[in-house]
């Protein structure tokens, strides 16, 4: 099934549901990464948090940040998502394997590491972006993105993401976010329902790699709750803003003296983004261009 997002509600309004599949843009961070089994389920598992997270905001431009630094082997994970569905991000140590954990799944939690923090960052698209930080509950990325919904922003929250990988690469990737609105948050009942369903979805992974959509996931969880989903299917991939020009862009900014050492002594530039793993060079000839640009003020 294409990498999509699709939304819903049920009791009354009360409760708002997310659900995502981000098996293709998954998979096309662990090749452009070279990302190992549990580096793959960590980053997936925080790029479908991302597109979660942003799926609420009003502004087309609005993004949100997810930062998480712990104490494991992985170091850090940075993912940055979008409302209009795009998604990119990279980790640390790519390269990091970890022995599976005592229940036989990729040792997420161990390559995070449970000490640490997640910070994040709600860009609205004006103004300061909206900053927040929470510690880790435990590293599975699950947990401390619903503890981080539940603590900063106050909003009852269940959410499950989970990610399949072996030999053949990323074969189900997504996540479902449950939330209790405002005007039913005193709702404990409601709330408590929330937390045993999405508790019950413990095979939502599973249930993505047999073939289920979204909509048939959400009819299991929320089907006697008076269910609607919305009709709109919202494509959601793997995207990064990088580019030639704001790479030579971003030389040019150094001032004319180090560019003149890069054709000296490099006789030329070469960097690769960390959100996406694309190589830009620069020949010394764009290098001698860029100081005529900066000698003539352009
Ligand atoms: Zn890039």
């Amino acid at each position: 099934m294409a990498d999509q997002l699709i939304r819903a509600t049920a009791a009354e309004g009360g409760i708002r549901a997310v659900g995502v599949i981000t098996t293709r843009l998954v998979e096309e961070a662990r090749q452009r990464h070279k990302l190992s089994y549990v580096a793959t389920a960590a980053l997936g598992r925080t790029m479908s948090s991302g597109l979660l997270l942003a799926s609420n905001m009003k502004r087309a431009e609005s993004r949100v940040n997810i930062r998480i630094i712990g104490s494991g082997p992985l170091g850090g994970i940075l993912v940055d998502a979008g409302l209009d569905g795009t998604v990119r991000g990279y980790v640390d140590n790519p390269e990091v394997e970890l022995p599976p954990n005592s229940k036989g799944k990729l040792d997420v939690g161990g390559a995070v590491g449970s000490d640490g923090y997640l910070y994040v960052v709600r860009d609205v698209g004006y103004g300061y972006p909206y900053s927040s930080t929470v510690e880790l509950v435990s590293g599975e990325i699950g947990e401390d993105v619903a503890h981080y919904l539940m603590t900063s922003e106050q909003t009852p929250s269940a959410l499950v993401v989970g990610v399949f990988v072996g030999a053949q690469g990323v074969t189900a990737s997504g996540g479902i976010l449950l939330q209790v609105l405002p005007k039913a948050a005193s709702d404990e009942a409601l709330v408590q329902t929330l937390e045993s369903r999405i508790a019950s979805l413990t095979g939502f992974t599973p249930l993505l790699q047999a073939g289920k959509t979204l909509a048939e996931i959400f009819e299991q969880l929320l089907g006697d709750m008076g269910l609607q989903i919305l009709p709109e299917i919202q494509m959601v991939r793997f995207h990064c803003s990088c580019s030639p020009d704001r790479f030579l862009g971003a030389l040019k900014i150094l001032g004319e003296a180090e560019l003149l050492d890069m054709i000296e002594k490099d006789d030329g530039a070469e960097a690769t983004c960390h959100f996406c793993g694309e190589v830009y060079q620069a020949s010394r000839d764009e290098l001698a261009q860029l100081i005529g640009d900066l000698k003539a003020g352009s």
